[in-house]
């Protein structure tokens, strides 16, 4: 073999490897590419430094000096394109994985208010807005504040231990948040106009209407000069507040020991609008208020003189509203704590009516 020969075998493998490389498109195609050229077996780095015992042994120093050039380029030529295969790859992963703004962002679980305090905030909204404070006083009371300065009787049913759940003695679950009424007059004087949102207690049978823990607001004005007429007015916007101006309202009255003259109130029914439905049991008119005007013996009792202030109290159970509103046929709900009930009651699917000119 003379040394042209060995030169043009070099110049072939290279043009034609130079082009295997430019083809690759894969590490594996590289792989081949490193076992052709560098193999232990075959490669042709291998069988040309053994070719070169053909040579004149002056020339086997230029042929090792070639197969070495050889050598450095090949490696370059290789790691060059493994390289570019590796950023085209990471290209094509970007392009593929780029973020698009223009998506819709991942939902995420949004919890929801409850749909008692859903009702008590929007009340209370309506009363601070006419001046009102938001008081709030102890679930455990005494019999004086539940009952006493309250004028109930001594022998009055509600005293019951079947109504009321006592814990020892004097000592009991309030049944209703009107001690709270004792409570304000005890420590501030006339003028005032207060609402009292809170639980209350019964001794009930849990049922579709009933539950031993509900909510109630009791609202309390006394001032001078304060008359029934106040009172009519006062529910008359709120009940339009908080169902619209085409709700109606009336008086019939009752009997409760710490209001004189007491009344219940009916609104109009909110689902058939007067006309008559299951839930009015075909009056129109549905029951959501009991209120009068506070009883002198429970002015006297705080050192309120009857004779120069006067004052009204009207109380409604949430609850009792909220199934109104939503149309929940069960009270029980209310407690249970069931993800699939409460997340119905999202705020937003919520509006409170805000139409009221009068
Ligand atoms: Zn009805």
């Amino acid at each position: 073999m003379d040394w042209r020969e060995f030169e043009s075998t070099i110049a072939r493998f290279r043009e034609d490897i130079r082009r295997a490389i430019q083809d690759a498109r894969s590490e594996s195609d590289l792989q081949d590419i490193r076992v052709r050229c560098f193999g232990r077996q075959r490669g042709f780095l291998r069988e040309q430094f053994k070719r070169m015992a053909d040579l004149p042994p002056d020339l086997r120093p230029r042929a090792g000096q070639l197969l070495n050039e050889l050598k450095e380029w090949l490696e370059r030529e290789i790691a060059d394109r493994q390289r570019r295969l590796q950023e085209t790859h990471l290209e094509e992963r970007l392009k593929q994985e780029r973020i698009d703004w223009t998506l819709p962002g991942t939902p995420y679980w949004r919890g929801a208010v409850h749909p008692i305090q859903q009702v008590r905030q929007a009340i209370e909204d309506i009363f601070l807005e006419m001046g009102y404070a938001v008081v709030s006083g102890p679930e455990i009371e005494t019999d004086y504040y539940n009952f006493g300065a309250l004028n109930f009787p001594p022998d009055h049913p509600a005293r019951d231990m079947w109504d009321t759940l006592y814990i020892h003695g004097e000592w009991l679950l309030r049944t209703h948040t009107s001690p709270v009424q004792i409570r304000v007059m005890q420590r501030y004087r006339p003028p005032i106009r207060v609402i009292v949102p809170g639980k209350v207690y019964r001794h009930d049978e849990p049922d579709a209407t009933h539950a031993p823990v509900f909510h109630q607001i009791e609202g309390l004005v006394v001032d001078r000069g304060i008359r029934f007429s106040d009172l009519r007015g006062t529910l008359a916007y709120f009940l339009q507040r908080l169902f619209g101006p085409a709700c109606k309202m009336r008086f019939r009255p009752s009997y409760f020991p710490f209001t004189e003259p007491s009344a219940e109130v009916d609104m109009s029914c909110l689902l058939c609008g007067g006309r008559g439905c299951g839930a009015c049991k075909q009056s129109g008119w549905l029951e959501v208020l009991g209120a009068g005007m506070v009883h002198p013996n429970v002015l006297r009792e705080v050192r309120i003189d009857p004779e120069v202030y006067s004052g009204f109290a009207f109380g409604l159970g949430i609850e009792r509203l909220a199934m109104l509103m939503f149309r929940i046929p069960d009270i029980r709900l209310f407690l249970q704590g069931d993800v699939r009930f409460l997340e119905q009651f999202r705020v937003d699917t919520w509006a409170f009516r805000d139409d009221v000119t009068s």
